[in-house]
């Protein structure tokens, strides 16, 4: 799901669960599963259920374990579930923007939870110009729920009607007083699987909601399939015509749980590949390869496996603190860094560091880690970054800030050192990062790296995200 142009704040993650299960716990179920997907949304958290006959939802602004408690989770029976966690964005904080978002179908409501971005806003809503409910949420997300309201037939029939007419990222559940669908885009751009569960099945963005529940996995959702579950089983439809698969990449860099496994490989084992080619690509000589906690851990491990670096832990990360990416400026951005992580001096102190992490967006974390570092006595830090360098916005649901903040789409990687104090600063190369995850180039969205972009961006109002970076060379936004 993401917010609309129009608002101030124009990107976000999610994450998404339906489950089908009579007799069985359902919003408990839904609920755990939620708390296995909270990385992918701090913001906002919702659970609809479905009894025969009527759909409830909750949902509120704030962490899982906030929204719901146990008497609000024995309210909430039926025999089936979706729910959403929604990621934190400046701006957009807004209760109505919470999902599952409903809207009147005529019989009764529909409830839809969005992972994604879709990029023909402006298109749809001019579909739904006569509605007679007027939109409540900024969300592109409440646009499709808007559309299939308005569609006849079962909550797959709808479904199908519906989504050639969306351009973008989703994947997505869609749930109605007796029916739970889940669909995904052509591309298969944001994940989805399919688990079965004693008593039914479910759908859930990653496989570590699935362990979670006790889930085992089936397979994942098809790209531009639309699939409704029942207790006993699935009924498949291939709604569109599935394109070449293009999966994010940046979910298996960082945005995934390390234990989930994606397209069937596990993503710490890749994060730890990833590490072990940036060794082999940036060696340097050093005391100790520290990980920055918790998504460079991965990669740190491989790159001290390879080297013969011996690992250490350096920084102890305050696990009580939101990411510093999702506060709402950059001052409130930079204390949020130095909230998240106090370094250990008694290691730190005279040595010299290799530290990794799993990404650069405005070079915020690195600049603070390296001063952090230097002031606990390291004698040198060398950056080793598991990516290629980020030089384009997202425009698929990863929150990624306009190109003039993403500071590698206007500094070359040896500026970007001297910018962070890095006595070194080192990227992952893209053939690299595809040796790594073990799969082709061409099953993936790489354009946050190479700015090419499988899907089209045609909403205007987008394309105000690259004005940022316009004035600048296109020589230096390359580097
Ligand atoms: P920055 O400080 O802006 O350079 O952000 C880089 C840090 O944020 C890295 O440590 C990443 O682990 C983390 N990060 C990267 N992408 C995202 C994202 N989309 N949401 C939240 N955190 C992110």
């Amino acid at each position: 799901m993401s917010v609309l142009w129009d608002d101030d704040s124009p990107h976000d993650e999610c994450g998404v669960v339906g489950i089908v299960a009579p007799g069985r716990d359902i919003s408990r179920l839904a609920f755990f599963a939620l708390h296995a997907l909270q990385h992918r949304g701090q913001e906002s958290a919702g659970i609809a259920v479905a009894d025969d006959g009527q759909v409830m939802v909750q949902r509120d602004l704030g962490l899982v374990g906030a929204v719901f408690d146990e008497p609000s989770l024995r309210s909430l029976s039926g025999h089936s579930a979706i729910g959403h966690v929604r990621y934190s964005t400046t701006g957009s904080n807004k209760w109505e923007n919470a999902q599952p978002v409903t809207r009147n179908r005529g019989t009764g409501l529909v409830a839809l939870g969005h992972n994604g971005n879709l990029t023909n806003t402006d298109a749809l809503r001019e579909q739904i110009t006569n509605d007679p409910q007027p939109l409540q949420a900024t969300t592109d997300s409440e646009l499709i729920a808007a559309l299939l309201a308005r569609e006849p037939g079962s909550l797959l029939d709808a479904v199908v009607g519906v989504i050639g007419r969306l351009v973008g990222a989703f994947s997505a559940v869609a749930l109605s007083e007796y029916e739970l669908v889940a669909f995904r885009d052509a591309h298969g751009v944001r994940p989805l699987v399919i688990g079965k569960l004693e008593g039914g099945y479910c759908v859930a963005s990653e496989t570590c909601a699935l362990d979670q529940i006790g889930a085992t996995l089936v397979r994942e959702v098809r790209p531009g399939e639309a699939v409704r579950l029942t207790a006993t089983g699935l009924e498949s439809r291939q709604a569109l015509t599935p394109a070449i698969s293009r999966m994010c990449v940046f979910e298996h860099i960082y945005f995934a749980r390390p234990d989930s496994l994606l397209d069937g490989r596990n993503v710490w084992e890749q994060r730890r590949a990833m590490g072990i080619e940036l060794a082999g690509e940036a060696p340097i000589d050093a005391d100790m390869v520290v990980g920055l906690p918790d998504s460079g851990t991965p990669a740190a491990i491989g790159y001290a496996f390879a080297s013969g670096i011996p690992y250490s832990e350096a920084v102890v990360r305050n696990r009580y603190v939101g990411r510093s990416f999702i506060q709402p400026d950059q001052e409130l951005r930079k204390s949020g860094v130095k909230l998240k992580f106090n370094p250990l001096r008694e290691i730190i102190d005279g040595k010299r560091l290799i530290v990794v992490d799993d990404s650069i967006v405005r070079g915020t974390t690195t600049q603070q880690v390296v001063a952090m570092l230097r002031e606990a006595g390291a004698r040198e830090v060398h950056m080793r970054i598991s990516s290629p360098p980020i030089t384009w916005p997202c425009f698929y649901g990863i929150d990624m800030p306009s190109r003039g903040e993403l500071v590698a789409a206007r500094h070359s990687i040896d500026e970007v050192a001297r910018l962070t104090g890095a006595t070194t600063l080192a990227h992952l190369s893209l053939e690299g990062l595809q040796r790594a995850i073990g799969a082709p180039a061409d099953r993936f969205c790489r354009a946050c790296f190479t700015g090419e972009y499988p899907i089209p961006v045609p909403d205007s109002s987008i394309k105000l995200r690259f004005e940022d970076a316009a004035t600048q060379p296109a020589e230096a936004q390359r580097k």
